[in-house]
């Protein structure tokens, strides 16, 4: 470096696809901490223009789109007269993903952000990856992508941000086992008797982290480390043999790798998806953050114990369906998705979302898929079948979750 001359870093280029929902709102926080350090290329909301359109104008983003088209005259009104460029509808949403960008945020929920994310990894440049379901329902199809394109996928999800944190890439043959820490969710001690009489409330109240409906659900029956256990699989080339879950009810230990001579290397913080945000927003450098600092003295004691698969019939079901291959994924994802919103609904009891999960998976033979399409199809075949099977409940709650292994 030439002396005298500061080391400026350029400022790296941001889309947010996603950005009105908790993890696009985090990413726009960090973002204004550093204003100078980013420039915001596109931003897209799904219904809410007028938070979309205090993002654009607090941010001076180029391009604003809305997925919602009836939020259309909202966003128009709000941005008339700023020079910010808006739009409404999914080829607005695609546009947003194929602008220019260096760094791009997948975070748009649920099969919506599928088909944008993609184009986004296409288009090349780093992906910071929010959305489950690219690499639960697609991670053969996102990974030969971002391998084409030259794409960098940055894991955002706590765990897969901690392994990548400690995962020696260049060295993977000094590799032996990725480990995927749990919190175990709020019903870890109870039996399956007990937990068969939980409600909808209950299983959404989560001890560490403030999340959705469905992803609180998903952490209560385990299936979303099950659909973790998938993605990790997908990001890091890992066989599903290879990769460990372990219950740690703190939720401080994010995630491990152990390796071949017996080290074992892990990534710790305080339960807050800033941090995992701002590592990918940063990369490779690191940035600041008000994230409470971890405070090991205080904490006093970590605990660690081997998850109850007979407890927990859905962390088998997903290692079912990764060792399955072709759709079987995207199937049990679908069918999952129905199983949930039936208890919701109140329509079955909180362990028949397992049992509802492998009857499926029974029923559907393993099919190859090779594109989008054939992902929304393989999901529609499991919510369909699901549904067929929750209807075949005739009302009386099944409470033979164990037979699910
Ligand atoms: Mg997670």
């Amino acid at each position: 470096m030439v002396e005298g001359t500061p080391h400026r870093e350029t400022q790296r280029r941001v889309s947010i696809l996603g950005s009105t929902g908790s993890v696009g709102t985090s990413t726009i926080d960090l973002i204004a901490r550093e204003p100078d350090r980013f420039a915001v290329e596109a931003l897209v909301g799904g219904a809410n223009a007028a938070l979309l359109a205090e993002q654009a104008k607090t941010l001076g983003a180029s391009f604003a789109a809305i997925a919602d088209e009836t939020a259309w005259p909202v966003l128009r009104d709000a941005l008339a007269g700023t020079g910010i460029e808006a739009a409404a509808g999914r080829d607005a949403v695609l546009e947003a993903a194929r602008r220019p960008a260096d760094w791009t945020m997948g975070s748009i929920v649920g099969a919506a952000g599928l088909a944008p994310t993609l184009e986004a990894v296409r288009r090349g440049g780093i992906v910071a990856l929010a959305n489950k379901e690219a690499l639960v329902c697609a991670g053969d199809l996102f990974t030969e992508e971002a391998e084409r394109a030259g794409c960098r996928i940055l894991p955002v999800d706590s765990e897969h941000n901690a392994i990548y944190q400690v995962f020696d890439d260049a060295r993977r043959e000094g590799i032996d086992r990725i480990i995927l820490t749990a919190s175990g969710g709020p019903f870890r001690t109870l039996s399956l008797d007990d937990m068969a009489r939980k409600s909808p409330a209950e299983a959404v109240a989560h001890p560490n982290w403030s999340m959705g409906v469905k992803i609180s659900i998903d952490s209560a029956t385990m299936m979303n480390k099950g659909l973790e256990l998938i993605e990790a699989h997908h990001l890091f080339a890992m066989p599903e043999a290879r990769i460990d879950v372990l219950v740690h009810p703190q939720s401080v230990v994010h995630s491990l790798v152990s390796y071949v001579d017996g080290s074992v290397l892990a990534q710790l913080g305080s339960p807050d998806m800033r941090t995992p945000i701002a590592y990918c927003l940063a990369w490779p450098r690191r940035m600041d953050t008000p994230v409470e600092r971890l405070d090991l003295a205080a904490i006093g004691q970590l605990d660690f114990s081997a998850p109850d698969i007979r407890r927990f019939p859905c962390l088998g079901l997903a290692r079912q369906a990764l060792r399955a291959g072709g759709d079987a994924a995207p199937v049990l994802n679908g069918a999952n998705e129905a199983a949930v919103e039936a208890f919701v609904a109140g329509r079955i009891g909180f362990t028949d979302i397992a049992s509802v999960v492998a009857e499926t998976l029974d029923r559907c033979p393993v099919e190859p898929v090779t594109d989008l399409e054939g992902v929304f199809a393989a999901d529609a075949k499991g919510r369909r079948v699901a549904e067929d099977v929750i209807a075949g409940f005739g009302g009386l709650s099944i409470a033979h979750v164990g037979a699910a292994n």
